[in-house]
């Protein structure tokens, strides 16, 4: 079992322009805009369990990446 990241899209405010953990996310594409509904979305085999997206975005206090087991 290991953990990774999951989005909360009711508290993500990627439709007013933040783009913390895509920007700081290291693995390349594991964190994408859904341009359909404007919220941040993790491609779950790619995370890697690093927790800096949860650092990020707590740090500016949207609080909505919660890592959860998998
Ligand atoms: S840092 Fe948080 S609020 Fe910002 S886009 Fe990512 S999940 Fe959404
Ligand atoms: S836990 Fe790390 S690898 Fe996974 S989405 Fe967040 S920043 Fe990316």
């Amino acid at each position: 079992m290991y953990n990774v990241a999951e989005v909360n899209a009711e508290a993500c405010v990627a439709q007013k322009g933040c783009r913390l953990c895509i920007m700081y996310c290291p693995e390349a594409n594991c964190i994408q805009l859904d341009s359909q509904n404007m919220k941040a979305i993790i491609v779950e085999s790619r995370c890697k369990g690093c927790e800096l997206c949860v650092v990020v975005c707590d740090a500016a206090k949207h609080n909505a990446i919660t890592m959860v087991a998998r």
